[in-house]
C-alpha cells in the first residue's frame, strides 16, 4: 500500500512536470484549453449571454487591528445582487453593506461599470467626494482609479476568464508552476487592459483554481492577492465556481458565496444605463499606477474617498498644504488625513505617515522647504493602522527614528524588513537598520527650548498603544482618530474613544487649550473636557 502510495505520488509528479513542459512550450495554452473544456467547452461558454447571481460577502480589514500585528478586524457583511452583459461588458452591483468597523452602519447602493466608465448611486462610503455630497439623491462617477480596479476584480473573478484567454492567445504567456499548501499549480500570465494577472490551474481538474496580481501594500510592502476559486457549480451547460476565498498574502481576508446563479436570465439595457451627467463626468480607466490595494480595502470598510488623487479630493481640494496653527507647528492639511509638523531648534519632528509614501514625500519636502536645514529626526506614529502609517517608508529612507506606542516596535521592525519593490514613488532599499523608539506610558522629545510630550492612551477602544501627543510651549496636542478636532459637531456625551482621551489628559496631567487632528482640523480641547460626566 505503502508502496503504491509512494508510486502513485512519483508518477502524478512526474506526469505534472509533464504537464508543466508541455504547457511552457505551448506558452500555456493548452492550460487554457483545458480550462475551457473543464467549464463546458468553448460553446457552452460562448452561449453565455447574461450572469446574474447573488452573493454574501464577508470582510476582514487585517491593518485597522486593535493590536499592532494582532487579529484582523472583521469588517462588515454584505450581499450583492449582480448581473454581468457579456456583450457589452456591462456589470451592475446592488449592495446592502452591513459595516462593523469603524462605525456599525448600513451601505444600500448600486455600482454600474462599464467598458468606458463608472458610477455609484447612493452613499457607499464615510469619505465623500463633492459630487457625492452635492448630488440629490447622492450619486456619483468613479475615479480612473476605481474603475481600473473594479474591472480588474471582475475580470479576476469572471467565469468566463478562461474563454476571454482562449480568445486572446497573444496576452497569454507560460508562467512558471506555484506551489501552495503542497500542491503544485501550473500557471499562465494574462496581460490585458494594463492588468497583469497569473491564473493557476487545478492539476487533477484543469479548472482556474486561483487568480494572482502581485499588489502593492503600504503597510507590507510587496503581497500577493488571490482570488481563490472553489465550489465548482453547474449552471446550464457551463461550470462555475460559486465559492470566491481572496487571500492578501495568504490570508482570507474576503469571502464571498455565490447563490441563485443563472445564466441568460434576460436583462433590460437601462439596469446598465449610467445617467448623462455622471457619464459625463466619468473617467476612463487608470492606465498605470493604480494602488489597487488601498482602494480595495478603505472599500472593506466604507472610508474609501472615490478620487484620482488617493490624499484628497481632486473635486474640492487643490490639494495638501501647511497651515501655521501655532509658532513653528504646521498642520498638514488640505486632504483626508493629516501631519503636524513641530519645528524644533535644530530639527523637525512629524507626527504619522498617512495613506502612502507619495504622501509623505510631499509632506517631507514641504518640511524643507519651510523649515531649510533642519531634517526630520522623529516620526512619531499615534498607531499602526495602514491609513495613518502606510508612508512610513519615505520617513524610514530620510533617515528618522521612529517612535511608536508600546507593543508596536516589533510590528514595525517587520513592516521595514518587508521587501518593496512595487512601491510606486520609492526604490528598494534596506529600511531595516531604521531606529525605532517604544514609549511605555510617556516619552520625551526635548531640545533644551521646546518639550513634545507624547503619552500611551491606555486603554482605549481604537488601537492598542495609541499615542497622543503634546507641544508644551503652544499648549497644543495631536490626536488621531479617537478624536477628529473640528470635524463636526461635538457629541451630547462622550462616547468610548472621547472618554478615552479626556481620561488620558488627566492622566498626563496637561492642559491643552486645542488638539489638531489626524482628520479634521484644530479645535479648543475646554468644551470636549466639559463632557465629561454628562
Ligand atoms: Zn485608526
Amino acid at each position: 500500500m505503502k508502496r503504491f502510495s509512494m508510486m502513485l505520488a512519483v508518477s502524478l509528479a512526474v506526469s505534472l512536470v509533464v504537464v508543466a513542459c508541455a504547457s511552457m512550450q505551448s506558452g500555456g495554452k493548452d492550460l487554457v484549453t483545458r480550462a475551457v473544456s473543464a467549464q463546458g467547452g468553448a460553446d457552452a461558454l460562448a452561449a453565455v449571454k447574461t450572469i446574474s447571481y447573488k452573493a454574501t460577502v464577508r470582510q476582514w480589514e487585517p491593518e485597522q487591528s486593535a493590536k499592532a500585528g494582532g487579529e484582523m478586524r472583521l469588517a462588515g457583511d454584505s450581499t450583492v445582487a449582480a448581473v454581468t452583459d457579456v456583450a457589452t461588458g456591462a456589470t451592475r452591483m446592488d449592495w446592502v453593506r452591513n459595516f462593523q468597523y469603524p462605525a456599525p452602519r448600513t451601505f444600500t447602493f448600486t455600482e454600474i461599470v462599464t467598458r468606458e466608465a463608472g458610477y455609484v448611486a447612493g452613499v457607499d462610503s464615510n469619505g465623500r467626494t463633492k459630487q457625492s455630497r452635492e448630488a440629490n439623491p447622492p450619486a456619483h462617477s468613479m475615479s480612473s482609479l476605481r474603475l481600473a480596479t473594479v474591472q480588474r476584480e471582475l475580470l479576476a473573478a469572471s467565469p468566463l476568464l478562461a474563454l476571454e484567454m482562449s480568445k486572446s492567445p497573444d496576452r497569454v504567456t507560460a508562467a512558471p508552476s506555484v506551489t501552495i499548501g503542497g500542491v503544485q499549480y501550473p500557471a499562465v500570465d494574462y496581460r490585458v487592459g494594463g492588468h497583469s494577472l497569473t491564473v493557476l490551474f487545478d492539476p487533477a481538474t484543469g479548472l482556474p483554481a486561483r487568480v494572482r496580481a502581485l499588489d502593492y501594500d503600504n503597510i507590507w510592502g510587496d503581497v500577493t492577492w488571490d482570488v481563490v476559486l472553489a465550489d465548482w457549480q453547474t449552471v446550464g451547460t457551463t461550470r462555475i465556481a460559486t465559492s470566491r476565498k481572496y487571500e492578501l498574502n495568504g490570508r482570507t481576508v474576503m469571502d464571498v458565496k455565490l447563490s441563485d446563479i443563472t445564466v441568460n436570465t434576460p436583462v433590460a439595457a437601462d439596469r446598465f444605463a449610467i445617467p448623462a451627467p455622471f457619464l459625463a463626468t466619468a473617467r476612463p480607466a487608470a492606465a498605470a499606477g493604480v494602488p489597487y490595494q488601498w482602494i480595495i480595502r478603505r472599500q472593506f470598510i466604507g472610508t474609501y474617498l472615490d478620487s484620482d488623487q488617493p490624499s484628497y479630493d481632486t473635486q474640492s481640494s487643490p490639494g495638501l498644504k501647511l497651515e501655521e496653527i501655532a509658532p513653528g507647528v504646521q498642520h498638514v492639511v488640505g486632504g483626508s488625513h493629516n501631519s503636524l509638523i513641530v519645528e524644533m531648534k535644530d530639527y523637525l519632528i512629524v507626527f504619522d505617515a498617512p495613506v502612502s509614501d507619495w504622501q509623505s514625500t510631499w509632506t517631507i519636502s514641504a518640511a524643507r522647504g519651510k523649515y531649510v536645514r533642519k531634517p526630520v529626526k522623529y516620526l512619531v506614529l499615534t498607531h499602526h493602522h495602514m491609513d495613518h502609517a502606510g508612508g512610513l517608508r519615505a520617513y524610514a529612507d530620510a533617515g528618522v527614528t521612529i517612535v511608536a506606542g508600546q507593543g508596536t516596535a516589533e510590528h514595525y521592525k517587520k513592516v521595514l524588513a518587508a521587501p518593496f519593490s512595487r512601491n510606486p514613488v520609492m526604490t528598494a532599499s534596506d529600511l531595516s537598520r531604521t531606529s525605532i523608539v517604544e514609549v511605555t506610558g510617556k516619552h520625551v522629545l526635548t531640545d533644551g527650548t521646546r518639550q513634545v510630550e507624547l503619552y500611551v492612551l491606555d486603554p482605549n477602544p481604537h488601537a492598542d498603544g495609541l499615542l497622543i501627543g503634546y507641544v508644551t510651549d503652544v499648549k497644543l496636542g495631536f490626536v488621531t482618530d479617537i478624536w477628529s478636532p473640528g470635524a463636526g459637531p461635538l457629541p451630547d456625551k462622550l462616547n468610548p474613544a472621547l472618554t478615552s482621551l479626556v481620561t488620558g489628559v488627566k492622566k498626563a496631567g496637561i492642559e491643552p487649550a486645542k488638539f489638531a487632528g489626524g482628520h479634521g482640523g484644530t479645535a479648543d480641547y475646554a468644551p470636549l473636557a466639559a463632557l465629561e460626566g454628562k
